[in-house]
């Protein structure tokens, strides 16, 4: 078997590391490229040949920020202590502001152009192949207020949306639980809270858990009034009533769409709620409660089949060969290029992801790989992203960048297909049960408490629009909103789980949520499709993902995969292979609740 070596190479990209002169040099030349395109956009008579001018020179420095902002995050991932990293980052910040004004001033100046002088624009062959984007263009232009006004808003936001954005990393990061004789810091607590094997420091954990965030149940308070408050000011002076709107078209999809998913998922509770129970009763307990929903299903002591990272490759793209051989291929030369940073040891920063390096066409994945099946199907789903940036290089670049709801279809279908595969070849029972556990605690994770967080938020800017709410009132809409997506299953419920959560409280993006279960399932109905169609999917499959940034979610998968989204049958197809999983797990756990 072949070795590959777990450490990523980034001198290809920029030589020297956080002290590189070619990132200096880099940069330079950015910052005079963002001048240029800042002068061509104010001089642009409305022609197509300054149009095509614009974009390439648009495509040069958003690649450019690409580039440079993945390497100074990829040099700080795999060394927290590289301060200098660090500093690189911040330089690449410095110039969002400016950038962001010159885009603002693109998409006014498409949108003052007459509906009959942009038809004759987009006749142009090599136009028309971005219209779709462009055109998203034009509608936000159109919604702008005066340049002067645009600007004051984005000034006042730096001390508005986004400081109260910052002041609850500050609250969080400061966030204390005492529990064994030790200060623990929110995340240590909620690791240890949510994995741990025994109930009893669970349940310890979750009511200390509970209670820390109550503290300051007035300062998360304030903070989420105001972030949320900000943003409804800021879409009503855009005309903007429906708070709904602004996630809706981030992410590409009608609101017909998203009610009919959710829909789906409601009536199709009743089987989670049964694995829940039957969890509940493995671990244990009369009833499910909130702080179980991670908790290891361990019956018996099986040995865990561990993987070593060459082994992990191996299987990886064995299994992506059974779906697509250009997976395959794409997994061989991550493998062997060297674009995996997986190696297990100290100062590397916690999680994974895969990043984009649009100037080398190549991605970087960063993960720490210990050997267990849950870690090969992490590197898998890493390995799907690059899959998808891979099959999308040669496409103008306006047609690249795909909205979150269908950013993890790659990657959660090559998850699925390792995953599946690893669960299939685990010999002990012990092990399967603990295996479709996990994989049922994602499914759980997207149809209750994603579903809980998005009723949630519904009812607070609801709310919100008329007034500020007390700490007791948001936890109340928190706790109806729980027993709501929960169908009621649970015990206990978490009422300052709205001051936990980080997701309600990032600035750019409001409803970080429902993309999530979207693209799960979304990423669900296409494995389901590709079992089915067999060898001649590859095709099909490349052909829909170098189409997820062309066009709406709907027009997708109606091109694709020949379905309407706005109905139920697509959703019940996608939930009906995870049932699949939950009678499974029913039927293996049978003899041990007797
Ligand atoms: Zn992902």
């Amino acid at each position: 078997m072949t070795e590959y070596r777990d450490v990523w190479d980034l001198e290809s990209i920029f030589a020297g590391g956080s002290s590189s002169a070619a990132f200096q040099a880099r940069l330079e030349k950015l910052q005079v490229e963002i001048k240029e395109l800042a002068a061509k956009i104010t001089t642009w008579q409305a022609d197509v040949a300054g149009l095509k001018e614009i974009l390439t020179m648009m495509t040069k420095v958003d690649q450019g920020l690409e580039q440079l902002s993945a390497f100074a995050e990829a040099l700080s991932s795999a060394d927290v202590t590289d301060s200098q990293a660090l500093q690189l980052d911040s330089q690449v910040m410095a110039l969002i502001p400016e950038y962001s004004q010159v885009n603002k001033e693109f998409q006014r100046s498409l949108a003052q152009i007459p509906a009959t002088e942009w038809g004759d624009i987009l006749a142009d062959p090599e136009l028309s192949k971005v219209a779709f984007v462009l055109g998203e263009y034009r509608r936000d232009g159109a919604n702008f207020l005066s340049a002067t006004e645009e600007n004051i808003i984005a000034q006042l936001k730096l001390d508005g949306q986004t400081a109260w954005s910052r002041h609850y990393d500050v609250l969080s990061g400061n966030l204390k639980v005492n529990y064994g004789g030790k200060e623990l810091s929110a995340g240590q607590a909620f690791n240890l809270m949510m994995s741990s094997k025994d109930k009893e420091v669970r349940d310890q954990l979750f009511e200390k858990w509970e209670a820390a965030w109550g503290q300051d149940e007035q300062l998360y308070a304030d903070t989420l009034n105001h972030i949320d408050g900000a943003r409804l000011t800021d879409q009503k002076l855009h005309g903007v009533t429906d708070y709904l709107k602004e996630p809706r078209e981030y992410n590409r999809l009608k609101q017909a769409t998203l009610d009919q998913m959710w829909a789906v998922v409601a009536q199709n509770k009743q089987p989670f709620v049964e694995y829940l129970k039957r969890k509940a009763q493995l671990l244990g307990r009369q009833k499910p409660v909130w702080q179980d929903q991670e908790a290891p299903v361990i019956l018996g002591d099986f040995e865990a089949k561990h993987y070593t990272f060459s082994q992990a490759a191996d299987f990886i793209m064995t299994n992506f060969q059974k779906f697509s051989p250009k997976m395959a291929a794409l997994a061989k030369e991550a493998f062997e290029g060297q674009w995996i940073e997986a190696q297990d040891r100290p100062g590397k920063r916690a999680g994974g992801y895969c990043s984009s390096f649009p100037e080398n066409k190549e991605s970087r994945i960063f993960m720490t790989f210990g050997g267990s099946v849950n870690e090969v199907a992490t590197l898998a789903h890493e390995l799907g992203h690059a899959f998808h940036s891979s099959v999308m290089w040669d496409l103008p670049h306006l047609n690249q960048a795909y909205a979150m709801n269908v950013a993890e279809t790659a990657s959660t279908f090559a998850e699925q297909v390792v995953n599946d595969a690893a669960i299939a070849s685990v010999t002990s029972k012990e092990e399967k049960i603990n295996l479709l556990d996990q994989k049922l605690q994602g499914a759980v994770a997207m149809f209750f408490n994603i579903h809980a967080r998005y009723i949630f938020e519904r009812s607070f800017y609801e709310a919100r629009q008329t007034k500020t709410l007390s700490p007791a009132e948001i936890s109340e809409l928190m706790v109806k909103a729980q027993k709501e997506a929960f169908a009621d299953s649970l015990a206990n419920w978490h009422p300052h789980f709205w001051a936990a959560k980080l997701h309600f409280y990032i600035d750019d993006v409001p409803f970080y949520n429902f993309p999530y279960t979207f693209g799960y399932l979304f990423s669900q109905g296409i494995y389901a499709r590709a079992k089915e169609v067999g060898g001649n999917f590859e095709d099909q499959y490349i052909a829909l993902l170098r189409d997820t940034g062309a066009m709406t979610t709907e027009e997708l998968a109606q091109k694709h995969l020949g379905v309407d989204l706005t109905q139920a049958d697509f959703w019940q197809a996608g939930i009906d292979t995870i049932l699949e999983d939950v009678k499974e797990f029913m039927s293996l756990t049978e003899e041990y609740v007797k």
